[in-house]
């Protein structure tokens, strides 16, 4: 039996919410195999990031050879990089292994506002990344980070979408989750470097968000690690990842780890 094939390369969240373990699980519940390297573990539960232990960008590299030279990998996503040395490192080995179906979720602060990317290290991120990202899915404050501007309207939107397919990201989805004027919509953006599309959903209302921009980017990686395109795959990511925001779990005291089973 042959089976499409997923590596993450991101962090470990011991409370299971986020980080490799939501991707890994996404990976299974879309029936794709999970491979994974792990850049830095942290000690982590609902209430928040109480340690953060990267490690070396060479550890990070073998763990890469050792997919790229037996496993391989159709599709490829990146999460926490922690580092610009670990950044350089993810990015020399996904060029080695010409691995292109790479989806890039720049991962910055966790909600509790632990910085899972030291703040000189958005350079490389932007620089030796994205021009390797044949998606890159920001939230909204990333986006006002990379594009380096201030995002209100749709039209500041489709100006930031621009300027990351700028640096070289082949199709940018600009999540909507964080519009403080959102309303009942949530509005996501595709950008495919030559036309924009909306994919509309309703907002939900919870506290127990921890760990959806990582499924959200584990589940586009599934898809297109099957050879969807990036457009049918992101309605795909969008109904796993709306159904897991409202049937959320109610585990632990503060905001609750993302539901890969609804
Ligand atoms: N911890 C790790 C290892 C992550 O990769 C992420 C994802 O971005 C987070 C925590 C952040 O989780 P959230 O901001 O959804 O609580």
């Amino acid at each position: 039996m042959t089976i499409a094939r997923a590596l993450t390369v991101a962090g470990s969240d011991s409370g299971g919410g986020a980080g490799i373990q939501a991707d890994l699980k996404t990976f299974q519940e879309l029936r794709v195999f999970g491979m994974s390297a792990i850049t830095a573990v942290t000690a982590q539960n609902t209430l928040g990031v109480q340690g953060i232990y990267p490690l070396s960008a060479e550890a990070v590299q073998q763990q890469m050879d050792a997919i790229g030279q037996d496993l391989g990998a159709d599709a490829v996503k990146t999460g926490m990089l922690f580092s610009s040395e670990i950044i350089l490192g993810v990015a020399e080995k996904l060029q080695q292994y010409k691995w292109e179906k790479v989806v890039v979720d720049p991962v910055m602060i966790a909600k509790g506002g632990a910085a899972l990317l030291l703040e000189e290290s958005v350079r490389a991120l932007k620089q030796t990344l994205l021009p390797l990202a044949y998606v890159v899915t920001p939230n909204l404050p990333e986006a006002e980070i990379l594009a380096d501007m201030r995002i209100i309207s749709l039209e500041d939107r489709k100006e930031a979408a621009k300027r990351l397919a700028a640096y070289g990201a082949k199709h940018v989805v600009m999540k909507g989750g964080h519009d403080p004027a959102g309303g009942d919509e949530v509005v996501d953006l595709l950008y495919d470097g030559r036309d924009f599309y909306e994919f509309r959903s309703a907002r939900k209302e919870t506290r127990h968000t921890h760990g959806t921009g990582c499924t959200f980017a584990a589940a586009i990686t599934a898809e297109l690690a099957k050879g969807r395109s990036v457009l049918d795959a992101v309605p795909v990511a969008k109904a796993f990842i709306q159904a897991a925001i409202e049937d959320s779990l109610q585990l632990g005291q503060g905001h609750g780890p993302t539901n890969h089973w609804a």
